[in-house]
């Protein structure tokens, strides 16, 4: 039996749940489907920058959250070698940012979905969009049952990540490409505390970072250039604990802890996806896909999860059109988003900062203010001007 939704989402992760949650919030009938079970972990470390936590804390779920035992973070550290740029993430409101397990904040963002209304349905493996008149109007799938189901909807919605089904079948523009840059591979570790401090250490053609996480582990995350790639596969371990040692205190502390996991990795194509069309709409990875060193994705895609709810919930009011909601949605977000994107996709070269960059770093360096800055500006939280204006305040005259 066919049963007609406003919205069904295909992903029940970072996009698809806050999207699910607030159409419904909202008294819409969606569907969610993910092919995946909850709690279930996937290929993507998990720092949640503080304009990420405020989202939480609009939704009504921060309080989830902390309550989960995630450790604050309150300082990201940028250690250059010579010198090292401490500062606080964050603003007044939302000081801080964390580094949730994707086991729990997906499954804590999936049961909010729920218990908003929306119908979720795991195990679900959509197969195919059903398109009529050149118009994306359900989806075809399998269920854990195995029998393949049709459902349709207003609309349909891909928060299928970077292989999205949804894209593959409607063929959206892609724009402002760029191809991968770099390799990144992560791995847990006890025995390794990092007390509230997101570190990150910048070397020539080298990046490497720890993150303190759930259940008392630490997170390091570690990458060289793609063209480095083929050759360095061979041996993932060797390479990626030969990165500590550029920082030969903390390679000496890696080796006194134990390593709790196998070594997960991606490289990661960059690109920007036309996000709607008749019957359809993308959010998260699967519209807009950017290097993971700058750790924008989670609150890249909460940002969309929260405009396209907007946006659908006029359309679904009948107070305007699709065409006309969805274009200011597309826009805002290359708007907002194009500034960081060609910072990571900078950054992400792991070439060393630019002289004039380096010059400035220096001259920041032990202004609190200033190198505050420095930490919101990477964490999204201030933009590349506010940084600026900062920063050239902070230089002496
Ligand atoms: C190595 C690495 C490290 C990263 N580190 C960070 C970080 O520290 N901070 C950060 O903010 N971001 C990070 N990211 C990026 C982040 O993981 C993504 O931006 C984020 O997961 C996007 O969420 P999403 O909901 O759009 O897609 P996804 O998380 O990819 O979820 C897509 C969902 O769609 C489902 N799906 C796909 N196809 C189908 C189908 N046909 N039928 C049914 N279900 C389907 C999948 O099962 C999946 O559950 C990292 C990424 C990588 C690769």
């Amino acid at each position: 039996m066919e049963k007609n939704y406003d919205a069904i989402i295909i992903g029940a992760r970072c996009a698809g749940s806050p999207l699910a949650m607030l159409l419904a919030r909202k008294g819409h009938r969606v569907l969610v489907v993910d092919r995946a079970t909850f709690p279930s972990d996937t290929i993507s470390t998990h720092v949640l920058h503080p304009r990420g936590v405020a989202a939480l804390a609009r939704w009504g779920l921060l309080d989830r959250l902390t309550a989960t035992g995630c450790p604050p973070i309150h300082t990201y550290a940028f250690d250059f070698g010579t010198f090292t740029i401490a500062g606080n993430p964050g603003t007044a409101e939302t000081p801080v940012a964390y580094c949730p397990r994707r086991t729990v904040l997906d499954k804590l963002l999936l049961d909010a979905a729920a218990e908003a209304g929306a119908e979720i349905r795991e195990g679900f493996a959509v197969e195919k969009i059903v398109m009529e008149d050149g118009r994306v109007t359900g989806i075809q799938g399998r269920g854990r049952n195995g029998a393949s189901v049709t459902e349709r909807a207003r609309v349909v919605i891909g928060a299928d990540g970077r292989n999205s089904v949804v894209a593959a079948a409607v063929r959206p523009e892609q724009y402002n490409e760029r191809p991968p840059l770099l390799a990144i591979y992560y791995t847990y570790w006890s025995g390794l505390p990092f007390d509230g401090r997101f570190v990150n250490w910048v070397r020539p053609n080298r990046g490497f970072a720890a993150i303190p996480t759930h259940d008392g582990l630490t997170v390091t995350v570690g990458g060289w250039p793609y063209r480095e790639f083929e050759q360095n596969k061979r041996d993932i371990e060797g390479n990626f604990l030969a990165l500590f040692d550029l920082a030969p205190e903390f390679g000496e502390r890696v080796r006194r802890a134990k390593r709790e996991t196998q070594f997960a990795g991606a490289t990661t194509p960059n690109f920007f996806r036309q996000p709607y069309g008749p019957g359809w709409a993308l959010v998260g990875d699967a519209g807009y896909l950017r290097d993971p060193i700058t750790a924008q994705g989670i609150q890249d895609a909460f940002r969309d999860a929260e405009r396209c709810a907007a946006a659908l919930d006029i359309v679904f009011r009948g107070e305007r059109a699709f065409g006309d909601v969805m274009a200011e949605f597309q826009r805002e977000r290359d708007q907002a988003v194009l500034p960081m994107y060609k910072m990571t996709c900078q950054i992400a070269t792991l070439e060393p900062p630019p002289p004039e960059m380096q010059q400035m770093l220096q001259a920041i360096h032990g202004n609190q203010p200033a190198m505050d800055a420095w930490a919101q500006m990477n964490a999204g939280t201030i933009s590349q001007e506010e940084f600026g204006a900062i920063a050239a305040g902070a230089q002496p005259v």
